[in-house]
């Protein structure tokens, strides 16, 4: 590849040289301001020196940009596919890989704007993050240009090229498109959900800030990625008529991920989590409580975090990004979304929910933050919630006791630390074929004799034992 990138820098203190994170591709040149400047390149950095004579040091909060070119082949951050015998050709830039393609800060607090400019030859189909607002056939490339001017994390910067058919439907107010690969173009019809999610999204948490969603059929090798208005969704989910759910998950990041960026890595789960659990109140909506509770049960199960039990949710920062990637954020931190919701009740909730958008859109999230709108927002203390389910390291335990010749099923709960005293959630108590929802309190229920019960608790991780 052949590549230029211009960079606007705002600079936070005063600058003498600028480090970029850039690995793979040869850099050719650089200018700041349309002057060359000295530049080192390592195998995993860029550094540009601002005071090498062409250019004198920078103020603080002065704007530059740097002009960037470069060349040669990059297997970071860049795939090269093939769907149904054709070829496919997408980025992958998930956490930090957007430095195999593009010379970047590439930290999900530093978000940025993007316009891309792309030749493509001829006999195949681009999309990409932003607006299209140009696409012209030359001799033998057709030249895309797209915008997109709403800062998101760099990750979020994607572009896809193959044989794909794009479906439009422009009844609302924002234009949603799905691009299909040829062969499947007809497993459209499994995301005719995405309209209603995307207005329940904007009626839950507020407007849909950018404009137009878009979703992208790629071979990627896990379930989707959420790019900023060009989602990616693995081409097998649409084989196993599976692609809604990752549909629902990646459009609810535009609002909590990409609009609203995380202030660190550590803090992941205020996007996955969040992403997660609007995910299931997508489906609670849809779908009914029963539904949604089914959802909750599964959520909030331990299994599905086994080998990261005694990972805190907010895990210290500081260690490389994808050393956070786990069940943990999503899950956990999905789970004690429906918790402070049981705590605080519906109304609070939702209301910290939007005020937490509202007010994050340009100031990165962090864990203290959502701590501090639910606290005000709701009027209650949650110090020793947050210190128990964000950065502890253990989980309560559901110990339940079954008399078969009664057919008495009584339960207690220990080591949560008093947070669960006032939360009045359910435990789903399933008997053969039959399940039924019980408030925790009630501590006992008397069910048909025979059968031995299983019990699960609704959107709660803990541990369960029966006895
Ligand atoms: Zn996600």
């Amino acid at each position: 590849m052949q590549a230029t990138a211009w960079i606007d820098v705002v600079h936070p203190e005063a600058d003498t040289s600028l480090v970029f994170a850039f690995e793979e591709l040869i850099v050719d040149s650089v200018r700041v301001d349309k002057k060359h400047v000295v530049f080192e390149q390592t195998e995993t950095a860029l550094t540009v020196h601002l005071d090498g004579g062409q250019t004198e040091q920078i103020s603080q909060q002065t704007r530059s940009q740097f002009e960037i070119t470069y060349h040669g082949k990059t297997q970071l951050g860049y795939e090269a596919a093939t769907h149904d015998g054709h070829p496919v050709y997408f980025t992958d830039t998930w956490p930090n890989r957007g430095r195999g393609w593009l010379p970047g800060i590439h930290h999900p607090a530093d978000p940025a704007t993007f316009g891309l400019l792309l030749h493509v030859p001829l006999g195949y189909e681009a999309v990409a993050a932003g607006e299209l607002v140009g696409c012209d056939t030359l001799d033998s490339t057709v030249q895309y240009e797209w915008r997109l001017n709403e800062p998101v994390p760099t990750y979020t910067f994607a572009f896809a090229v193959a044989d794909f058919s794009t479906i439009i439907d422009t009844t609302g107010a924002t234009p949603i498109w799905y691009a299909m690969l040829a062969s499947d173009v007809e497993r459209v019809t499994q995301l005719s959900r995405t309209p209603t999610a995307f207005r329940f999204f904007e009626e839950r948490i507020g407007p849909y800030p950018y404009a137009e969603y878009g979703s992208v059929q790629v071979p990627i090798g896990y379930a989707g990625m959420e790019n900023a208005t060009a989602v990616f969704l693995q081409a097998d989910l649409f084989h196993r008529n599976a692609a809604e759910e990752t549909q629902v998950h990646e459009l609810a990041h535009q609002w909590f991920g990409n609009d609203v960026v995380i202030a660190d890595w550590n803090e992941l789960w205020l996007s996955e989590g969040f992403a997660t659990y609007l995910t299931t109140l997508f489906y609670e909506h849809i779908d009914g409580s029963d539904a949604a509770r089914q959802r909750w049960v599964e959520m909030a199960s331990v299994s599905t975090i086994q080998a990261r039990l005694r990972d805190p949710l907010v895990p210290d920062a500081g260690r490389p990004p994808g050393d956070y990637l786990s069940w943990v954020p999503y899950n956990k931190g999905a789970s004690v979304l429906h918790l402070l919701r049981m705590k605080v009740g519906d109304e609070a909730f939702f209301r910290s929910l939007r005020t937490i958008y509202e007010q994050h859109k340009s100031v990165p999230l962090t864990t203290p933050a959502v701590q501090t709108h639910f606290e005000a927002i709701a009027g209650v203390d949650l110090a020793s919630f947050f210190s128990f389910w964000m950065y502890g390291t253990t989980l309560p335990q559901l110990s339940t006791k079954w008399n078969r010749s009664t057919g008495t099923l009584t339960w207690t709960i220990q080591d949560d630390d008093g947070t669960l005293d006032d939360i009045p959630f359910e435990l789903a108590v399933q008997q053969g074929a039959d399940v039924r929802y019980v408030n925790v309190r009630d501590g006992a229920l008397m069910l048909n004799k025979g059968a031995t019960p299983i019990v699960q608790p609704v959107g709660v991780m803990m541990h369960v034992r029966s006895e």
